[in-house]
């Protein structure tokens, strides 16, 4: 990152700007554009409200998908994160008690042998776990090496005035952070309560799930082999995900007053209600640290861009946490919207513009609905007690074990490679 006097030195170049883009929010997706942008020849400021401290702290932990994973080695921070992160071999999906298991494997994708265009040579994998403090922590040391990026945080946007050639914007903050600066384009990166979006008059359409989602770390008594487990229960998804030091992190689905049951009960009742769904396939289990509870939304904005203004991540959509892919999206957004902003900077185009930036809305909003319709339809699809349904799914589950070609296409989707490839990640 750069120091304010680079940053002062390089400013003088951009004509009547304090810099070319202003991002919102410096969570993953928001610190993950300003890593992109790193060779872009654009001045950079990244707007973080919450002190450092407390924005690594955050426990939560994601799915990484196999194309989150190739952009974040395309823009050159892998070789940092990968061997932090705990990749994953196998998925087992099953309904219920159901004793039919659908098995994935990375040679259902075509994976067969060590992945040679890592940096590490490492065995296949289907997908990673990151936790959330050394994903952003890994990005963050990148950035330190971004002379194009400067970082204001903690420090809050207030206001935002759209002008024809520029946007104004007001900051609070409590350290000798500049009370307001002017710049050519704004990316909201700041969450799915966007003030930014709201701000802009874009409205969103969606609805709250009847699901909570409560998420907590285990510690089993057996190995966890590196397997990520999605159990479809009657009430809601159920997922397993590895994690370093053989913890794993639950995604448990329930309806809310079951998930606020859930979370009330003591250790010893919790981990009794765990061992119902999880079975003892891992010997003891014990919690480590807190539980905490989420509602679950689905949420699309209804357009992604104004003059003057883009939205990524949260931002601009939620979806259901069954298979892990909002954040992804939110990474996939950035890689579009960076190779969008490059090659219009390149070829003397006005990176704000309308004209421009429907490039990355046309890119991102329909692949970003598929993943929003397709989890919905899963979650109800898996809450279903009809019958006939329940039967279908289960012969569904059975065609798919059986048939390679089924699992090869529903691999593709589950880890973001059926997406348009950005030029970062095609390598
Ligand atoms: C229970 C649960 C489980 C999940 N599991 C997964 C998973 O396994 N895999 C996955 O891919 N996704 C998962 N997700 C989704 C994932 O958490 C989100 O998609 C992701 O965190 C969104 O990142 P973001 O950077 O867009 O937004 P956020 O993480 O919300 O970051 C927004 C940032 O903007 C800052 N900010 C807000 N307003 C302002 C302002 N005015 N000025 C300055 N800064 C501001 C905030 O302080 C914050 O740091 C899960 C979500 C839930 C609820």
């Amino acid at each position: 990152m750069a120091t304010t006097l680079q940053l002062q030195q390089q400013k003088s170049t951009v004509q009547g700007y304090d810099y070319d883009l202003a991002i919102v929010g410096g969570g993953i997706v928001g610190a993950t554009l300003a890593c992109a942008l790193k060779d872009s020849g654009l001045t950079v400021v990244l707007i973080e409200a919450q002190p450092h401290s407390e924005a690594v702290a955050k426990g939560q932990a994601y799915n990484l998908s196999l194309m989150s994973s190739r952009i974040y080695q395309g823009i050159g921070v892998w070789s940092e994160i990968e061997p932090k992160l705990t990749p994953y071999q196998q998925i087992r999906l099953s309904d219920a008690d159901c004793p039919q298991v659908v098995q994935f494997f990375p040679k259902d994708l075509g994976l067969h042998s060590l992945q040679p265009h890592f940096p590490r040579k490492t065995a296949p994998a289907l997908g990673y776990v990151a936790e959330h403090g050394i994903l952003l922590q890994a990005l963050q040391d990148f950035l330190q090496d971004c002379p194009n990026v400067e970082w204001l945080c903690p420090a809050k946007v207030i206001r935002t005035a759209y002008e024809t050639d520029g946007v104004h914007l007001d900051l609070a903050s409590s350290s000798d952070i500049p009370a307001a600066i002017r710049v050519r384009l704004v990316v909201a990166a700041d969450g799915a309560r966007s003030q930014i979006r709201e701000k802009a008059g874009i409205g969103t359409h969606g609805w709250q799930y009847w699901q909570s989602c409560i998420v907590a770390t285990i510690s089993p008594e057996k190995p966890h082999s590196n397997i990520a487990y999605e159990r479809f229960w009657p009430s809601g998804p159920f997922a397993i995900l590895p994690l370093p030091s053989n913890r794993c992190r639950i995604v448990w689905t329930a309806p809310h007053a079951e998930a606020q049951t859930l979370a009330a009960l003591d250790d010893t009742q919790f981990l009794q209600e765990l061992r119902r769904r999880y079975g003892d396939q891992m010997g003891q289990l014990s919690l480590i640290g807190d539980r905490f509870v989420f509602p679950v939304k689905l949420m699309h904005a209804n357009r992604y861009i104004l003059p003057g203004l883009a939205l990524v991540g949260d931002a601009a959509h939620c979806c259901h946490p069954v298979g892990g892919q909002g954040l992804n999206l939110g990474i996939q957004d950035v890689a579009a919207l960076a190779e969008v902003i490059m090659i219009a900077q390149q070829q003397g185009e006005d990176i704000a513009s309308l004209r421009v930036l429907k490039r990355y809305q046309r890119w991102r909003r329909l692949e970003n609905l598929a993943t929003l319709s397709f989890t919905d339809f899963l979650d109800r699809l898996f809450s279903n007690h009809w019958l006939p349904l329940v039967v279908g799914r289960r012969l569904g589950l059975r065609l798919m074990q059986a048939l390679q070609p089924l699992k090869f296409y529903a691999l593709k989707f589950m880890t973001g490679l059926s997406s348009r490839l950005p030029k970062v990640a095609q390598n």
